[in-house]
């Protein structure tokens, strides 16, 4: 048995295929595993669990036909569905995880975040997450009928896409610092998140312990997983249709 980690599918229906990867991946893959861990950028868009579109009840069906097989899914949101609530989790059966959290990763103290409150150079963007992230304009925001909803999101993604085109790459990564100082603040070897779409397994130390920070990929033409063994070893694995 082994235990999944996956982030950053930004999962929309204009992406079929990556749609049909994600499902083949769920029946073959994750099946077999002990548990399946969620970091955050899931899908592309959510607007409220109150989104009755077909495309999204297709992967809570899908999401709910593993948990019900008896595999824990651990949903923790990302900067791009971070609306998704109870409902959602209800109907799919995952069980919704705060940013940070520590679990035990057999027997191993593993911090888990989404990453995108790291990328702490980009100052306007953290000032954007504190405002969305507010629980009144949260409040407001749900409140507006779904097609107000979806025109609003919309409008962001155009933003954040141009801004993407012109930000420099460095100030979209997490720097070092960053990634240390959240380690020793949980007092934990091991560090998992998404969000950059840089990914690697960095293996390092600066106490008696050794350490390792690790950042999943994006899905795109092949989806990824990070696996970990019951012994500790990771790796990450690429797949394609
Ligand atoms: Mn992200």
């Amino acid at each position: 048995m082994t235990i999944l980690f996956i982030s950053d599918l930004h999962l929309t229906k204009k992406k079929p295929q990556l749609t049909c990867l994600f499902k083949k991946f769920l029946s073959e893959q994750a099946i077999h595993a002990e548990s399946l861990y969620i970091l955050g950028d899931f899908f592309d868009a959510w607007i409220g669990d109150d989104d009755d579109c077909e495309y999204y009840l297709s992967i809570i069906d899908a999401l709910k036909q593993l948990s019900d097989t008896g595999v824990p899914i651990y949903f923790m949101d990302g900067n791009r569905d971070f609306l998704v609530g109870k409902r959602f989790c209800k109907m799919s059966g995952c069980q919704l995880l705060k940013d940070p959290v520590v679990i035990d990763l057999y027997g191993i103290k593993t911090l888990l975040k989404h990453g995108d409150d790291l990328c702490l150079d980009d100052k306007s963007y953290l000032l954007y997450r504190k405002i969305v992230r507010n629980l009144w304009v949260k409040m407001f925001y749900l409140a507006l009928p779904l097609k107000r909803r979806r025109n609003i999101a919309a409008k962001i993604r155009n933003k954040s896409q141009q801004k993407e085109h012109q930000t420099v790459q460095q100030i979209l990564d997490i720097p070092e610092e960053a990634v240390t100082k959240v380690m020793a603040t949980y007092g934990v070897n091991q560090f998992i998140h998404g969000h950059t779409h840089r990914p690697s397994i960095h293996y390092f130390q600066w106490t008696a312990h050794p350490k390792v920070h690790i950042v999943l990929s994006d899905w795109g033409e092949s989806g990824n997983v990070l696996v970990c063994e019951p012994g500790g070893q990771f790796r990450l694995d690429y797949f394609k249709a």
